[in-house]
């Protein structure tokens, strides 16, 4: 299988990252908290006085190479590769780009090692990328094609309200990727 797999929130740890700073930076600020949220973007629900500090807080330098893991993502996405599947990673840069798309490789070569950086895909439309699956914790992905993929949506509070008919996360991905 050719399989895509969505960076921010299923292998690197964004939100999290996120919440921690904007916890320490704007304690006095409370935002949705992560298991009470119903929008993709954060900016979504916030109050409009929020966002330029938002959006400070992930465009600054370093944000995004500095980003944890999601538990089991790196693992699990070598182990498929070494099943003799194709994986890419494909990733939507910010649109405060400056920072983000050095930082995405270089978050790639320290968790993956070099060579995952030949098989970074960036892109804001994920629509037109060929694929069999894409594991992406998007609730609704549309772009300028149709997509070829299936979309197996990475569980997240956010996305819980949609109706996909496959959900995983790095704990079952075997299961729903190859039904074991
Ligand atoms: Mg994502």
């Amino acid at each position: 299988m050719l399989i895509l797999t969505d960076m921010d929130d299923v292998l690197s740890d964004f939100d999290g990252e996120f919440y921690r700073k904007w916890n320490n930076v704007h304690p006095e600020k409370p935002i949705t908290p992560p298991h009470e949220r119903t929008k993709f973007y954060l900016s979504d629900e916030s109050p409009e006085e929020y966002l330029e500090l938002i959006r400070g807080i992930y465009t600054a330098p370093g944000f995004v190479k500095n980003l944890p893991e999601i538990p089991g993502g790196v693992q699990a996405i070598k182990e498929i590769a070494e099943r003799g599947h194709t994986v890419f990673i494909c990733t939507t840069p910010l649109n405060h780009y400056q920072n983000c798309v050095l930082e995405k490789y270089e978050w790639i070569e320290e968790h993956l090692g070099y060579e995952w950086t030949k098989k970074i895909i960036l892109t804001k439309d994920k629509t037109l990328v060929q694929g069999d699956i894409l594991i992406d914790d998007k609730p609704e992905i549309t772009g300028a094609a149709k997509p070829v993929w299936e979309h197996i949506v990475f569980d997240k509070p956010y996305n819980r309200h949609t109706n996909h008919a496959k959900r995983m996360t790095w704990k079952n991905y075997k299961e729903i990727l190859f039904k074991e």
